[in-house]
């Protein structure tokens, strides 16, 4: 992955053209010179703020190209290496001066007061920053940034062999497969081969069950650390503040989990009633999930990424002339990397280059409905970005997450209205059917896996047994009672592992609980009247972060709010469009 053809999106001004800024000293350097500049007015202190930006847009994007490599090529000890020195050196290097900086500006704003609208989330910001900073804490960081790196590749490694040949007969040529590549086979209508194909990823899973504790128990340990040395008696709430969640609180979310479990769970089990009577099944073991319930063979949306990423820019161009070029763009300049390799990171992601603010997308597409779907969403994450890259501040050029994933979200929606570029009549019912589905799954996936985190974090002395007891409690809660686990109790308490913001970044799930209620909001209103919910959205969009959330949602044309009031009526229409394409 070369990005050296990436071009600033303006001239620099302050940050030297030819500075290696993958170079701790010469980083710290700059950030010195903006710590010693005397700044006399309100104009002189703009600059100062726009000088900043710069600087942080610039090392931004040299650490975002680092962490790409190394996403793509967790194998590469080079590559990785070269990501790992980064975060040693150039992360913690800069974060002490980041603060003396963040005290700096407040200091100034205070003697030159700055157009209070036009600065109000980026000074709640700051200051939150500034209460939040403790020097011991920038060593932990590092470690918790290096462990996150340990489970990508330890996830990364995972392959089995395994052979697909002769169906539910064990056998044949076996071949080395990835984790996600394996995920393929839960899609055939052979039982067999589909509970050999997960029998076979669990197994390889469950060898590194003990690898996964001890990463998360590192990690939990030094999360705790810096919460109490921040001055936090727990780290759900110092993890609130850091994620800047100023419009909701810890009670809000067990609020959306009573409310899923009320309105949403009971639609989900009705999806899985009927799965098992058209499957003809006793029960539904965890290989029945993913299968055409008919019999059917998986969806075949496309052959190869090139074939995706073809698909894909019609649907853009369907939704809006603009954003298809956009998209187009972004292939051109090869700023895709979609299909699944031994060494690549699990997942899928959009990172915004912030310089060239331009946006790259990763994924591991294996030829499946899902991966439409999940180009769709990271499409959608790309074209946020691009919508508000006029922003002069580079805080300004990424919304809050909760918004975010309405962009994405919202996107899957709008774009799914044209899923015959890659299907028959039939098919698109089916995928529809899927999406709905997923829709109705993700609500209650949400609230599983935010409830989780906070019975982590609130039993902060925890063994790791009752970590496992919690978990299937939970589970169980938001609808895994559904799914007959004879037998492999083990497997399910460990079913967590999977989840990489569990490891990576704690609390990060809500967000696609209540951003998919702002996106099913855009498609409601996409159904009254296309042409201005698209306006509204993009309305939203090019706003990027430099209003506080309500305000992001109402420009949207949806509301910010979690409630029951919202989430019954939309977990309702869902269900009726699922109903329809029965
Ligand atoms: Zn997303």
């Amino acid at each position: 992955m070369n990005f050296s053809h990436l071009k600033p999106y303006q001239k620099r001004c302050f940050v030297t053209d030819s500075a290696d800024l993958t170079d701790k000293d010469i980083v710290v350097g700059f950030y010195r010179t903006l710590e010693e500049r005397p700044v006399n007015s309100a104009k002189a202190l703009e600059q100062w703020l726009l000088d900043r930006s710069e600087l942080d847009a610039a090392v931004s994007q040299a650490g975002s190209i680092l962490y790409i490599r190394m996403t793509c090529h967790t194998d590469d000890k080079a590559i990785a290496g070269a990501y790992t020195k980064f975060i040693q050196t150039v992360s913690p290097a800069v974060k002490p001066v980041h603060d003396r900086l963040n005290r700096k500006y407040l200091e100034l704003c205070a003697k030159f007061p700055l157009d209070a609208k036009r600065y109000e989330v980026h000074d709640r910001a700051i200051k939150t920053d500034v209460e939040l900073f403790v020097a011991k804490n920038v060593p932990l960081q590092t470690e918790v940034d290096l462990l996150s790196q340990e489970y990508q590749t330890l996830c990364g490694a995972m392959t089995v062999q395994f052979s697909a040949k002769g169906g539910s007969a064990s056998g044949g040529e076996e071949k080395e497969y990835t984790l996600p590549e394996m995920g393929k086979y839960l899609l055939e209508p052979d039982r067999i081969l589909r509970e050999r194909a997960w029998r076979a990823a669990a197994e390889r899973r469950s060898k590194d069950q003990d690898k996964f504790e001890d990463i998360f128990d590192r990690l939990f340990q030094k999360r705790v650390a810096m919460a109490y040395h921040a001055g936090f008696k727990d780290f759900t709430a110092y993890q609130f503040k850091n994620y800047h969640r100023f419009d909701y609180t810890p009670a809000d979310c067990k609020r959306y989990h009573e409310t899923i479990e009320r309105c949403v769970v009971p639609l989900n089990e009705e999806i899985f009633k009927n799965r098992r009577k058209e499957m003809k099944l006793k029960t539904l073991r965890p290989w029945d999930t993913a299968a055409d319930p008919l019999g059917r063979s998986p969806l075949k949306p496309f052959e190869g990424p090139k074939q995706l990423v073809d698909g894909i820019k019609k649907i853009f161009k369907r939704v809006d002339p603009q954003l298809g070029d956009q998209f187009n763009r972004m292939d051109k300049e090869g700023l895709l990397d979609l299909d699944s390799r031994k060494g690549k990171a699990p997942g899928g992601y959009q990172n915004t280059l912030s310089e060239a603010r331009q946006s790259f997308i990763f994924m591991n597409a294996v030829g499946v409905d899902d991966d439409v779907r999940t180009l769709l969403h990271e499409g959608g994450h790309a074209l946020h970005a691009l919508a508000c890259a006029k922003d002069p501040l580079v805080d300004y050029r990424h919304g809050p997450m909760e918004f975010c994933e309405v962009a994405s979200m919202a996107m899957e929606l709008l774009g799914g209205r044209y899923m015959e570029e890659f299907y028959n009549d039939a098919d698109t019912k089916r995928s529809n059917r899927e999406h709905w589905e997923g829709i109705i799954h993700i609500l209650a996936w949400a609230a599983n896996i935010d409830a989780f985190q906070h019975w982590i974090y609130e039993h902060p002395d925890h063994t790791p047994a009752e970590r496992r007891q919690a978990w299937i409690g939970f589970y169980e809660q938001f609808g895994g009672k559904f799914i007959d686990w004879t037998d492999l109790t083990e497997v399910k308490a460990y079913g967590w592992h999977r989840q990489l913001h569990i490891f990576e970044m704690p609390f990060y799930y809500i967000e696609y609980g209540i951003a998919q209620l702002g996106a099913l909001q855009v498609w409601m209103n996409a159904r009254r009247d296309p042409k201005k919910a698209l306006a509204d959205y993009r309305k939203g969009l090019a706003l990027g972060g430099s209003r506080p959330l309500p305000e992001l949602y109402k420009a949207a044309g949806i509301r910010f709010d979690f409630s029951e009031s919202i989430i019954k009526p939309l977990a309702d229409a869902v269900y009726q469009e699922w109903q329809k394409l029965l």
